[in-house]
């Protein structure tokens, strides 16, 4: 390891060529006790439904030592996701290409231009993102949803994070405190004062669960995903186009009508979705999404 201490302007401005939007540097440390107690409660009523990775190493996740060995810095990293146009049946964040790809390859492209050692996680780790992004500066928690809100372009960006085994010059202080009180403020009953609760969300429902859709569960506008809550945010007002080509949808999928969705094969269905984030559906679970999409 390196006895350098890490530039924190060096990598913010590199990070800014690179396309993000924001980046923040906090101390690798234990994830404080308040918000351990809140996920593990979180854990304990059951809201992470299927989703049986939220109950795996728990430990690694609220302590980044044990994912990392020799972790000093976690650097928060945001894109920007919102598209120009877009096809009205997906969620926002789904238009464009695999987020997962495009961050990680960023930010493997920014380890490399800065040297560093450690680890990239988007989304695939034991780690809890938006307390990261909120500890780094990045943003703010909002109290619909519980997003993070990046000043300047809301709520509608991708989050990563390096867990880097150099020490930093300076580290970022959280710019706002963490919401109080119920989450969702009555936009839909899955947002609780406890949290999300999974199992009634239809972002959830329609990308990971897998069975037939539970019958209370109505598609208001999209069969993949839920943007209701995300747009219900006061900050989704500071939400602008990114120019990043690769979250722009592409011309067929802009041109995909409810018939069109209503006869698709799973042949156009692998050519409109390569390399997109809507795979973790699968085609049956699409298939299924649409059906009840198009009886509602
Ligand atoms: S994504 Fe949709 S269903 Fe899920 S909590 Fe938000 S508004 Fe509710």
């Amino acid at each position: 390891m390196s006895s350098a201490l890490l530039n924190s302007k060096d990598i913010k401005a590199q990070a800014s060529r690179l396309g993000f939007v924001a980046c923040g540097l906090a101390k690798a440390e234990p994830v404080a006790d308040d918000v351990a107690a809140l996920f593990h409660h979180w854990l304990e009523l059951d809201y992470c439904g299927e989703m049986d990775y939220m109950r795996r190493n728990v430990d690694m996740r609220l302590h980044p030592d044990l994912l990392v060995p020799g972790v000093r810095t976690i650097v928060s990293l945001a894109m920007n996701f919102m598209p120009g146009n877009r096809q009205p049946a997906i969620s926002l964040y789904a238009q464009g290409q695999d987020y997962h790809d495009v961050m990680r390859g960023r930010m493997r492209q920014l380890m490399e231009d800065m040297k560093l050692e450690g680890r990239c996680f988007v989304d695939t780790a034991p780690v809890l993102e938006r307390y990261w992004a909120w500890k780094s500066g990045i943003g703010i928690i909002t109290e619909e949803g519980g997003f993070v809100s990046i000043p300047g372009y809301g709520p509608t960006v991708f989050l990563g994070e390096l867990f880097l085994l150099t020490e930093a010059d300076h580290y970022d202080s959280p710019i706002a405190s963490p919401p109080q009180g119920r989450m969702g403020g009555g936009v839909c009953p899955a947002l609780t004062p406890e949290g999300l609760d999974a199992r009634r969300c239809i972002s959830y429902q329609t990308i990971e669960h897998r069975g037939p859709l539970p019958e209370e569960i109505r598609l208001k506008r999209t069969f993949y995903g839920c943007d209701r809550c995300l747009r219900a945010t006061p900050q989704f007002a500071e939400a602008q186009p990114t120019d990043e080509p690769a979250f722009q949808p592409s011309e067929a999928l802009l041109k995909m009508t409810p018939e069109d969705w209503q006869g698709l094969t799973e042949e156009q269905y692998r050519e409109l979705f390569r390399g997109s984030a809507v795979k973790r559906a699968k085609y049956d679970g699409l298939k299924r999404n649409i059906d009840r999409w198009l009886e509602e």
